[in-house]
């Protein structure tokens, strides 16, 4: 490191390690610094490697004091899971840029943070968004129209947006993935204004009902039961709509993010 002498002719300073207090958006922070310090006169210079780790530090003193998620828990707890920025981007529905700066200093909204959790915290694995199986049509359509066998009415209409079935479908799935480690549809379920609804739905709801469901998979015991739980907990439409809105996963997702399966253990309705 380059020596630095002190501007008032004192010789040359020397470098410390230096706890400091500042005031950060209205918190206290003591952090720890490096500085060069005038042995004579006391005054002191930052030095320019350090002027980054700074203000890092301040970051993470601040979020850890405000409950936040530090920079280094963000990318470990990442790291952890397997995920690469990009995959931890794309579940959020964020830029990666996002996620590089809340990693090196960058202060995430409380909202943002609450997402961060769960997403991070809900031990995540790569086949997360899944349920352990690949997505098949048919079988999406199998669901359904067993929804609809047990309740007595339609779910799959022409012209649907599924606002209700992808309700049904969502806790089937999850329900099969707390119980079996493995969900029904292959299906991703994103987290939209409207509550859980299947990931792409306006790419999939036509061919959903084009899909001949006599080419799925047929349902196990265990699976039909399942359905029949539901389909029991949520006699009508409204009831698991509603629900689906009091589930903390959907309520602490950030519109557009991607629900995990493995928060299925947090599912407080059924
Ligand atoms: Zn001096």
């Amino acid at each position: 490191m380059k020596k630095l002498n002190c501007p008032k002719g004192h010789g040359p300073m020397e470098l410390k390690n230096l706890n400091k207090k500042k005031t950060f958006k209205g918190v206290d922070i003591e952090y720890m610094a490096d500085a060069f310090v005038c042995p004579k006169c006391g005054l002191e210079a930052g030095t320019v490697q350090s002027a980054g780790n700074v203000q890092r530090a301040i970051s993470d003193v601040y979020r850890t004091k405000v409950g936040l998620l530090t920079g280094q828990e963000i990318k470990s707890l990442r790291e952890d899971r397997g995920l690469t920025q990009q995959t931890l981007a794309e579940a959020l529905n964020i830029g990666i840029a996002s996620i590089k700066r809340w990693e090196t200093g960058m202060i995430q909204s409380k909202s943002m943070d609450r997402a961060l959790r769960m997403h991070l915290q809900c031990n995540i694995l790569s086949d997360s968004y899944t349920g352990n199986r690949e997505i098949s049509l048919p079988r999406i359509k199998l669901v359904a129209k067993t929804f609809e066998r047990i309740l007595g009415r339609r779910l799959l209409k022409s012209g649907d947006k599924f606002l209700f079935l992808a309700k049904y479908l969502w806790y089937a799935d999850m329900l099969a993935y707390r119980q079996f480690r493995r969900g029904l549809t292959g299906a991703s379920y994103a987290a939209i204004t409207y509550g859980p609804q299947l990931n792409n739905y306006r790419d999939l709801v036509k061919p959903i009902q084009e899909s001949d469901e006599n080419e799925a998979e047929p349902l196990s015991r265990e699976e039909a039961r399942i359905i029949q739980r539901v389909a029991e907990k949520f006699p009508n439409e409204q009831e698991v709509y509603d629900a689906a809105h009091r589930e903390k996963v959907w309520i602490e997702s950030k519109t557009g993010a991607l629900i995990p399966y493995s928060c299925a253990v947090e599912l407080a309705e059924i």
